[in-house]
């Protein structure tokens, strides 16, 4: 028979809300236990800023901070206080039952008081040759121009965004501080951006509107043993077309995608997949003594600060709702 793990508090996720709230949950006496993620092509433990190279724009690092280091500083801090780790999926839940029951993907049941959910979004990927490797590798593709834009390696050279959503038009908006100019590809011939995003981009003049073309491709040289973009192969999709442009960056903006399909009939989610809250001041969800944080929740700012905050205030509040007298303060409150 398999052992069931009997905790106080299970956080889902390593990104920064995930580690985040670890950090204070472990300071507060709670045990968390954490799985960070078992780890696959496209996620890895400690999230999206495993991605990313450097990080400027985390206050306390004046000189910046690359993604990995960021992210094994965050669980060190988390393991320094007493955090278990485990690195493993959690593949199920039950959150119908108290305590709430989660099963890992390598077997594991776990039955929880509390539960953090903070297992982030991904950014949508083109899939196509050479996006991937130059994403990995620092090689001038991002999903994320606040994040990437103004590093030295973008700046004065051609840009390339693709998509036609609000996002795409904000990347765009945004790299023409530091691009010499701004290709936004396009696969139709209208955007789906609001229309006040749409036209500050239209009127842009740093900016070129690519209608009515797909990415086939990115192709790169070898630079000191590292692979960096010259450009995009591209195809329109009206005629048939295929031509090379040169950029000197690709700035992938074509929607995330929150990492909750493990949550699905078990909360209440948005359309779109993310974690709704009740109360939009709060990190708890639906379900009594289950909280959630960064990006799971979070479709607006999307930022490593906002996540760790966000992390800081379910611990805060899974630590108050024990304190409190968790579900049987629940239960009492119900019947009287
Ligand atoms: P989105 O609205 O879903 O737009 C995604 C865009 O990417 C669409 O134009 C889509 O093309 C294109 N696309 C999707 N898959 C593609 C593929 N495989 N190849 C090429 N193009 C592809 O996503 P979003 O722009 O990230 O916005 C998400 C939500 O956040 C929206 O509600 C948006 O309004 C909101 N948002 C608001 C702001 C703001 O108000 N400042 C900023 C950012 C985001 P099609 O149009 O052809 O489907």
């Amino acid at each position: 028979m398999t052992e069931v793990m009997r905790e106080k508090l299970v956080i889902i996720g390593s990104g920064p809300a995930g580690w985040t709230a670890a950090i204070y949950a472990a300071r507060a006496n709670l045990e968390p236990l954490v799985f960070e993620g078992a780890g696959s092509r496209t996620m890895i433990p400690g999230g999206q800023l495993m991605f990313t190279t450097d990080v400027e724009n985390y206050p306390g690092f004046p000189e910046g901070i690359t993604g990995q280091e960021m992210m094994m500083a965050f669980r060190k801090q988390a393991e320094r206080f007493g955090t278990r780790i485990i690195t493993e999926d959690i593949v199920k839940v039950d959150l119908s039952s108290y305590p709430r029951v989660l099963t890992s993907s390598g077997g594991k049941t776990v039955e929880a008081d509390t539960v953090i959910i903070a297992t982030g979004a991904n950014a949508k990927w083109l899939d196509v040759p050479g996006e991937e490797e130059l994403a990995r590798t620092g090689g001038g593709v991002s999903a994320c121009a606040v994040c990437d834009g103004a590093l030295p390696f973008f700046r004065e050279k051609r840009l390339a965004v693709v998509g036609g959503g609000d996002s795409a038009m904000e990347e765009a908006l945004y790299l023409t501080n530091f691009a010499s100019e701004v290709l936004l590809i396009h696969r139709r011939d209208a955007f789906r951006a609001s229309q006040i995003m749409a036209e500050r981009a239209l009127e842009h003049p740093k900016i070129t509107v690519v209608w009515n073309t797909v990415v086939e491709s990115v192709s790169s040289r070898e630079q000191d043993g590292l692979k960096e973009i010259t450009g995009l192969r591209v195809k329109n999709t009206v005629t048939g077309e295929e031509e090379t442009l040169e950029v000197g960056g690709l700035f992938v903006a074509i929607g995330h995608k929150p990492n909750t399909d493990f949550l699905e009939g078990q909360i209440d989610l948005k359309d779109t997949g993310y974690i709704r809250l009740p109360d939009g001041g709060r990190m708890a969800t639906n379900v009594q003594g289950v909280f959630a944080a960064g990006d799971c929740v979070d479709d607006y700012y999307r930022q490593a600060v906002t996540a760790a905050g966000t992390g800081c205030m379910a611990a805060l509040e899974a630590e108050r709702w024990l304190a409190h007298g968790g579900i049987e303060a629940e239960a009492g409150a119900a019947v009287s």
